[in-house]
């Protein structure tokens, strides 16, 4: 037997009989089987709508859908509305269409929603009977029930494509890109897009795997932030799906989009993390275009895995760029700056080109840490980190090596214009930073090492001229010398043979008094420490003091002068007869501030039992100004105790005068650079005027340092200075060699010492 669907469409001879049911059930298997085993919606709509019109006999047959692309057979594309719209609503009504003739129709709906109809059309008079058009109604459910599992399944697998993308970490541009085109597809789009904030919501948007635009239009939209009013704006800020049917029309339209001819857009939100950052569009050209439910499901669902994709990049993205920045101030890390630094040099290779790398610690950074704690440490970094950005330029790279060390990488630069970017970050520094109620100076040593090939290692020269800025007093800057090198072999190993210096008894002080020069009378006599090196043989403090600073060896050190000198200051006070000076220890910034100052002085006078009337204690200006807060405090108590202090090096710290004041002080000393100005027949006597008037002022005892000739002595006394000390005077040396001049007492320094002074004196 022949069945209907073996017969030619367009036969229209072919009688037309009734489908007996169980025929009409069996045909309905078939061609059920037939559609749902199509690769997709698309084809199985188009081979059921031929294999419907077979089955029923029709020469003409369609889909017709509002707004969507047709699917016919018997009739050109772009005859379908025409048909459709003279079909209207009627069941086996007759249609006269222009070149083909006249028709009778039938058509049923898809499925509920009736959106979608299938409609068949044949010549003749005779209408559809009641068996072929339950045969229709079923084939029209088949066709929607088959779209619809093809569609599900088809999105699951794509979702599943995506899924897998994702997990593997694909590149977020090609995941981008297979959401895009599967919302395109699952939706029947023309046009698929996404917009993606960059860098926070409010940010510009990024277009990211677009379909279905010009290469102009592309680059327009690309290239705009996104408007306010827009529809991804609008998305993004209400994070809701919106769909605008009438898109030509509406107010708020892009108007490159329009040109293109955009009828219906619709557009879901897509998020990051829990942040609404842009929105998925897709859009259709085709008038009239009506979005079904299951399309706008389709793309919620591709949305939500873009933000899936979108919430995981970040989240890598942050993991990176954790891994590569410094957690506390943000700037790039010792990792990220070597990086860029070795591609930096290969280009510097390559073209003959150079840079140069600025290695910048802050001075005195762990005392202030020490004393002031972690917390103001971190703000104080936060603070100097971005000081130190602000004045290196976009084309640097500003990096924290960490602790208090830093470093900028400058491209394209040379050791000149590297020194220029030095001075701008000390100049910068010279402003006290204010934090959590401190008010703390801090200043730079910076370090400049230019680079040209890949072998070079400006990072570390860097850190060399660093330590070479550091020891010259800090607060500037000094570049690599091929020289560094050797001094920096030189220090390690000065550094590790100090650390066993004080056991194997190579340390030892040598006394210099200070003199009332009024009175040829020792009043202090300063604790000076010295190194008996066993190679290199008696070092100066100068030389290895700076090592001990750097090593935190300083506080041990410290210690142990702190306590031979009371030790040896009450042997001299138990001695009867002797004439009894008062004892100054040297204390540096980094003692005050590691370690309890104040319990180790009351200690070592405990255990020596030196009365602490006879110690000074000597601060030099820049160890106090460090933190002018703790440091009155702790100067304060050890004043309470009965201690003397004196400031050592007065004027060279650049210190405010202001603060100062706030200090318990005894005494100021005035460093020798001041008193060597004091020569020939008419020396500039008005620094030393001014600071013997201040410390007269303030109630403070005020001594000349490095007095070398007679003629200083006079000038001193001419202008009120009556205290002093230098190698004129006495030189500095051991406790045993000053016994005799302390029991001669006063006029121990002989006759001839003095010029005219000597009348004065006696
Ligand atoms: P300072 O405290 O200012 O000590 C004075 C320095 O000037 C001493 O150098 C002394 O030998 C030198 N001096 C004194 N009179 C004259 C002179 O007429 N001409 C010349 N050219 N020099 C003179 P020294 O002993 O090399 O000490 C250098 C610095 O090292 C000291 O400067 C002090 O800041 C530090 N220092 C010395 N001993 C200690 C110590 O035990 N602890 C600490 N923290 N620092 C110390
Ligand atoms: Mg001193
Ligand atoms: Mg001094």
């Amino acid at each position: 037997m022949t069945t209907r669907d073996d017969r030619d469409v367009g036969d229209q001879s072919a009688p037309q009989v009734g489908v007996a049911p169980y025929l009409a059930g069996q045909q309905l298997a078939e061609f059920m089987s037939y559609v749902a085993g199509q690769p997709d919606a698309d084809r199985a709509t188009a081979s059921g709508v031929e294999r419907a019109a077979k089955v029923i006999g029709a020469q003409l047959a369609c889909i017709v859908r509002a707004g969507a692309r047709p699917h016919c057979v018997g009739l050109p594309v772009e005859r379908v509305d025409e048909f459709s719209a003279l079909v209207g609503d009627e069941q086996n009504g007759r249609v006269e269409l222009p070149g083909i003739g006249s028709l009778v129709v039938a058509h049923e709906p898809l499925d509920d929603t009736r959106a979608a109809r299938l409609v068949v059309a044949r010549p003749g008079s005779r209408g559809f009977s009641a068996e072929e058009r339950d045969l229709l109604r079923g084939m029209a459910g088949v066709i929607g029930l088959a779209r619809e599992m093809l569609t599900r399944r088809r999105l699951l697998e794509r979702i599943s494509e995506i899924q897998g993308r994702i997990v593997r970490r694909a590149a977020i541009d090609e995941i981008v890109e297979l959401i895009v085109s599967g919302a395109a597809e699952l939706t029947g789009s023309d046009i698929a897009f996404l917009r993606q904030a960059e860098g926070g919501a409010d940010g510009p948007f990024k277009l990211q795997g677009c379909i279905g635009l010009s290469q102009e239009t592309l680059e327009v939209i690309a290239n705009s932030p996104g408007r306010p009013n827009g529809a991804s704006r609008q998305v993004q800020r209400e994070n809701k799906l919106i769909v605008i049917p009438d898109y030509q029309n509406r107010e708020n339209s892009h108007p490159v989009m329009k040109a293109q001819g955009v009828t219906t857009l619709l557009a879901a939100p897509v998020q990051s993390g829990a942040e609404p950052t842009g929105a998925l569009v897709v859009a259709s050209r085709t008038a009239g275009r009506v979005y079904t439910e299951s399309e706008v499901a389709a793309l919620r669902t591709f949305a939500e895995q873009a933000s899936t994709a979108m919430s995981d990049a970040a989240l890598v993205a942050d993991t990176v760029h954790r891994s590569l920045h410094d957690g506390l101030t943000g700037l790039p890390n010792r990792t990220l700056l070597n990086e860029r630094l070795s591609a930096a040099l290969a280009r510097c290779e390559d073209t003959d080109g150079q840079l140069v790398v600025l290695f910048v610690d802050l001075d005195r950074f762990k005392t202030i840490n020490d004393s002031l704690g972690h917390k103001v440490g971190d703000e104080l970094l936060i603070a100097a980190a971005e000081r130190l950005s602000a004045c290196v330029g976009p084309n640097a790279t500003p990096a924290r090596l960490g602790g208090d060390e830093f470093a900028v990488l400058v491209e394209r630069a040379d050791e000149r214009q590297g020194q220029r970017v030095a001075g701008r970050i000390i100049d910068e520094f010279e402003r006290p930073f204010s934090i959590a109620g401190h008010e703390l100076m801090l200043s730079a040593s910076i370090g400049v090492a230019a680079g040209r090939h890949r072998d070079d290692d400006p990072l570390h020269d860097g850190d060399l001229a660093m330590y070479s800025a550091k020891t010259a007093g800090g607060g500037r800057s000094s570049v690599f010398r091929a020289s560094m090198r050797a001094d920096a072999r030189y220090r390690l190993e000065l550094e590790t043979a100090l650390r066993g210096a004080t056991d194997r008894g190579e340390l030892f002080l040598e006394y210099q008094p200070i003199v009332d020069l009024t009175a040829d009378r020792i009043v202090v006599l300063e604790a000076l420490l010295r190194w008996n090196h066993p190679q290199r043989g008696p070092l100066s403090p100068n030389a290895f003091l700076p090592l001990a600073e750097r090593t935190r060896q300083i506080a041990t050190l410290g210690t142990w002068v702190l306590r031979t000198v009371c030790h040896q200051a009450m042997a001299w006070h138990q001695r009867p007869g002797l004439n009894h000076p008062r004892v100054a220890v040297n204390v540096s910034a980094a003692h005050l501030h590691a370690s309890d100052l104040v319990a180790e002085v009351v200690s070592a006078l405990q255990d020596s039992g030196l009365p602490p009337s006879a110690l000074v204690i000597e601060l030099t200006e820049t160890a106090v100004m460090t933190d002018v807060g703790y440091a009155a405090e702790r100067l304060a108590e050890l004043r309470r105790l009965g201690v003397a202090i004196a400031i050592d090096d007065f004027g060279t710290g650049y210190s405010s005068l202001q603060y100062l004041q706030r200090l318990p002080l005894d005494h100021l000393k005035i460093p020798r650079p001041f008193i060597a100005e004091l020569r020939g027949p008419d020396p500039d006597l008005r620094m030393i005027r001014a600071i013997v008037a201040l410390g007269h002022s303030w109630g403070v005892d005020v001594v000349a340092e490095g007095i070398e000739s007679a003629d200083q002595v006079d000038a001193l006394l001419g202008v009120g200075c009556k205290l002093g000390q230098g190698f004129f005077l006495c030189r500095p040396q051991s406790a045993g060699a000053l016994d005799a001049q302390l029991a001669a007492g006063r006029g121990w320094l002989g006759p001839g010492r003095f010029t005219s002074t000597n009348d004065r004196a006696a």
